[in-house]
């Protein structure tokens, strides 16, 4: 098991829609088993595969570190989408293990339905909400090569923009392993 280094705003394969996974082999299993490493190293709670510099359909969940979710059962999301969202939405801060130290309010829909696949690449439908679907609709967004801060207003974009500028010179801290700047 090894830690991946993270993929950071400004690289291009976080803007790459990702490709569908059509074999799980045992270099995706060994992917798969590296995304949870480098998540639970860097305390996230959701990493999709071009955060690690892997152009495919899958991305990694474990809420049980959040307080009042500690019985959620890690998930491995292969080939998912979203095939019903509520017309009720609800604002949540969100983070990015991809954009180190910037969070912001973003609005979205209350609750998804989403169809994808498990690891024996068998299909699975589950309406979720709260904290699992917000987490699920920010990782399926990463695999349509989508970030939060997209949905920020201009005037949000022109107050981060310093702070992002940052992030592709690689001038800021974190404790996880992130890739190289891009020359
Ligand atoms: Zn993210």
């Amino acid at each position: 098991m090894s830690l991946l280094p993270i993929t950071l705003f400004g690289d291009k394969i976080l803007r790459k829609k990702t490709s569908k996974v059509t074999k799980v082999d045992n270099e995706t299993i060994e992917l798969i088993r590296d995304m949870f490493a480098t998540l639970r190293n860097a305390n996230g709670i959701g990493l999709a595969a071009n955060q690690v510099g892997a152009d495919k359909q899958i991305f990694v969940v474990d809420i049980s570190g959040v307080e009042g979710f500690e019985e959620s059962k890690p998930m491995t999301i292969i080939n998912p989408k979203i095939v019903e969202r509520s017309e009720k939405k609800n604002k949540m801060e969100e983070g990015c293990l991809s954009i180190p130290d910037v969070r912001a309010e973003i609005e979205r829909p209350e609750e998804i339905t989403l169809t994808y696949q498990d690891v024996d690449l068998k299909e699975h439908t589950i309406k979720t909400s709260d904290v699992l679907s917000r987490v699920i609709q920010h990782e399926y967004d990463h695999l349509q090569g989508i970030l939060f801060t997209d949905y920020l207003s201009e005037e949000e974009k022109k107050e981060l923009k310093k702070d992002l500028e940052n992030i592709k010179k690689r001038k800021m801290e974190v404790d996880y392993p992130v890739s190289e700047a891009a020359h």
